[in-house]
This record gives C-alpha cells, structure tokens and sequence, in this order.
C-alpha cells in the first residue's frame, strides 16, 4: 500500500509502505476512505516532539473492516468502524470507568498510520465501534472527526462541566477548540465564549454554538473573559492548545470553584504552585478517552444532530498530504482532509 511517513522536521513522504497484516489474534485490518492530518500531527512535525526514526503517520481513522483476528468476535468483516488514537480492552477497570485512553492494555490505535491506505488495529473488539450501517459518502468526514478532535473537544468540554446555565470559555481556535464549542452547546450550556481573532474561525464556532467571541489572548484575554462574567470568571474553560500561554490563560479566565478541561496535549507547561494553590481551579484533562463517548456521538451524527465534519476546510489527495501538512502549519487550513 501507499502510506505517510515523518523523517524530521517538515519532511512528510507519501510512500511505499508494507501492506498491513493481521498480527495479534485480536486485530482488525481496516481499509479507509478518507483520512486526515491532526493538529497534534504539527508538534513531531515542526520538531518540537522528537520522533525516534521515521514514523507512520495517522492516528483518526473511520474504515471499513476487511479482515479480523480469530480472537475476535464483536467485529466483523463489512462492518464501517470508528476507533481512535489509543487502542483499548474496553474490560479493564480502568476502560470501565470511562478511562480507555489509560486503559490498562493501552497502545497507539493505528500504529502503521491512519493517513494511508489501510491499517492494523490492534485490540478491535474493545478499540472499534461499528456504525448502524454503511454510512452514505458526506457523512463520512463527521464520523472521521469523531474519531479524535470531536472525541477529544468534548471531553474538553465534559472535563470542565459545561452542563446547562453555565458559562464556557474555550481557549483555542483549532478543530478541537471549534468542536468543543460544538461540545458545550449539546451538553447545554447557556453562553459559550469562543475566544479566536481569526474571521473564518470565529464564524464557524459561531455556527457551532458560540454566543459571544473574545479576540484578546493571555493575560488580557483573561481580563476580557472576567469583565463579560461579573468579575468572576467562567464557570467551565476548555483548553484546546497545549502551550504555556494557553494553560494559563485557561487557568486565569475560570472562576474560583470553576473547571478547566485541558485537551491540547501540554508541552514544556509549568503550573506555579502558588498562583494555582490560591486560585480553588479544578484541573482535568488529558489523552481524551473518546472511546466512552463513540457511541453517543456516532448517534448523534447518524441522525444528523451535529455535523463536526465542517471542521475540515481542505481536501486534497493523500499523495498531497505533504501539502495538508503545510498548510495547517501555516494556519491556512484549519483541518485537511485526505482522499485516497
Ligand atoms: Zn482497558
């Protein structure tokens, strides 16, 4: 099969690849018709996470099964599947809590790449939700958008309590933070404060739900968040970046008592202890366990509830996929979608 590969920084190669074979008895073997490159894909991409070799690339992934292992048994041939970037048991005591990103039995989802032809999923009875059917052509993008930045905005979203009354800020204005405002908005709560100085973005958090839109960021930002709630702060923030700025401006725009759910995956972030001791801010966040919310969210696009796919603002070919790298890394492109 063809398949995307990482040599270093800004070095993405769309090449030759060993076709994926079944390896463990409980693998799927999944042919995909449409893939993506994620915002987290950047950080190895711009150098800042070292990768350790070249590296396959890919981790949102919708497909159709092609083969399974002979330990599986939830899974079958024909079916359309959603999974995610972390492959789980789905029986641990970990999974059952609703952790699968922590699950015990926890390695990477795609671990040939997603952003290629086919891929090998390991752990599929836990790892794979099957849709109702074969899903038609356009509701594809929203099922792959499940998969990961969907998944992953609204856990952002349920990590900060965004429950009905309350006020959400979302810091960041990436596909995640897009969707997480889409997270707040169906989780009910009453105003969503998207804060993004970029039109195009600020248009679509808009159509996802956003009531108002903050352009300041960092400590102004802050100051702009706490002027619009009576001095206090939002009662929920959702962290989509993952930068020592973005953390805590997350951290300064929630009220004493308030959530910060925090899904950009964090780099070089120091916390100071004293400003966080004083500031009664719960924290949670992390690898999205998207897996607990698959099935609900797989429903709400099969009847056309939501629609996260408008998230993806570019299409090329996966032999482009070079270019889909560039142009997210230059803020042209909010999300790039590839078709084989
Ligand atoms: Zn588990």
């Amino acid at each position: 099969m063809q398949g995307t590969v990482l040599y270093g920084p800004r070095d993405v190669r769309f090449e030759e690849r060993p076709d994926p074979t079944i390896i463990e008895p409980t693998d799927a073997l999944i042919s995909l018709p449409l893939s993506c490159v994620c915002g987290s894909d950047l950080w190895p991409y711009r150098g800042i996470e070292p990768i350790d070799g070249p590296t396959p690339m890919g981790h949102e992934y919708v497909g159709i099964v092609e083969e399974v292992g002979s330990e599986v048994g939830l899974i079958e041939p024909g079916q359309f599947v959603v999974g995610s970037f972390f492959a789980s048991d789905n029986t641990c005591e970990i999974c059952r809590a609703g952790y699968q990103s922590s699950c015990i039995h926890r390695r990477p989802g795609a671990p040939t790449g997603a952003q290629a032809q086919y891929a090998r999923i390991p752990l599929a009875d836990g790892t794979l939700v099957a849709t109702p059917g074969m899903p038609p052509e356009e509701m594809i993008p929203s099922l792959l958008a499940a998969s990961d930045v969907l998944g992953t905005g609204w856990f952002g979203a349920v990590a900060a309590e965004a429950v009905p009354g309350k006020t959400v800020a979302v810091v960041g204005d990436g596909a995640v933070g897009l969707l997480a405002v889409l997270a707040a908005k169906q989780l009910g709560a009453q105003r969503i404060i998207a804060m993004s100085r970029h039109e195009s973005r600020q248009r679509l958090a808009r159509e996802f739900g956003a009531t108002e839109i903050v352009t300041e960021r960092g400590e102004e930002g802050a100051e702009r968040i706490k002027e619009m709630t009576g001095g206090l702060g939002a009662h929920s923030v959702v962290e989509a970046v993952g930068t020592q700025e973005s953390m805590m401006q997350a951290i300064r725009c929630t009220r004493a008592g308030g959530h910060v759910g925090f899904v950009g995956v964090l780099h070089n972030v120091e916390i100071p202890g004293e400003e966080f001791f004083f500031s009664h801010v719960h924290l949670h966040g992390g690898p999205a366990p998207v897996r607990r919310f698959l099935p609900e969210l797989i429903d709400l696009i099969w009847n056309r509830k939501i629609d996260p796919g408008k998230v993806f603002d570019l299409t090329l070919p996966l032999e482009e996929v070079a270019e889909g790298y560039r142009a997210m890394d230059e803020r042209r492109a909010i999300k790039t979608l590839l078709r084989p």
